[in-house]
């Protein structure tokens, strides 16, 4: 078995889950290179919800999208995940997570544990069983204690419906994300 880095475990783990056709979240669409790896996960029939707040984060993302000729299957949506019932009512079968700030943006816009444990509880619901959320937190930069927050959270779901899983590295320097 070969250990990953956080973001390419997590792609993995999508990877097994998501079909094609399938519908999808990018929580945090960033520069948006998850978005981009959703969308070609779901192809053509699929379809990705992709939100984030900030109109350059949107704007890259669409841009990116476009580049791939995969813009049609995605719905950028430049608002804050923690809203994500006023935007999707049909059942999900995976959500992603890259937590933070922009990389090349602006280091003080950055995600916060009560708006992300308020996605995260809009999503329980509408995930699929056996549906797959995965979620990158920052301990070196654990602005507002977000990755501890966010693990306290999760670590009290039911396990009778949900199993958390954390992956972390304990002997690497400068934190890797978990
Ligand atoms: N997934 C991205 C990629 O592939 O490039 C990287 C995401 S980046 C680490 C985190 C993003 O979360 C930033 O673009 C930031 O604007 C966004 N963000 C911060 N708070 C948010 C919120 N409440 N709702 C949605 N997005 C948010």
């Amino acid at each position: 078995m070969t250990l990953f880095h956080i973001l390419t475990f997590a792609q993995n783990l999508l990877k097994e889950r998501v079909q094609t056709g399938d519908i999808v979240v990018d929580c945090t669409c960033g520069n948006g290179n998850d978005t981009l790896f959703l969308a070609q996960l779901v192809g053509k029939s699929g379809k990705v919800y992709g939100f984030d707040i900030q109109q350059q984060a949107i704007e890259k993302t669409k841009e990116l999208l476009k580049e791939h000729q995969l813009l049609d299957q995605v719905k950028c949506i430049q608002d804050s995940h923690e809203h994500i019932t006023q935007w999707i009512n049909e059942p999900i079968t995976a959500a992603m997570f890259n937590l933070g700030y922009l990389p090349g943006g602006d280091k003080k816009i950055t995600t916060h544990y009560d708006t992300t444990i308020k996605a995260i509880e809009g999503l329980l619901p509408l995930l699929k069983v056996n549906g797959l959320i995965t979620i990158a937190l920052y301990v070196g930069h654990d602005v507002g204690n977000e990755a501890k927050e966010v693990e306290k959270f999760l670590m009290s779901l039911p396990q009778k419906q949900f199993s958390v899983l954390k992956y972390q590295f304990i002997n690497q320097v400068n934190f890797p994300p978990i």
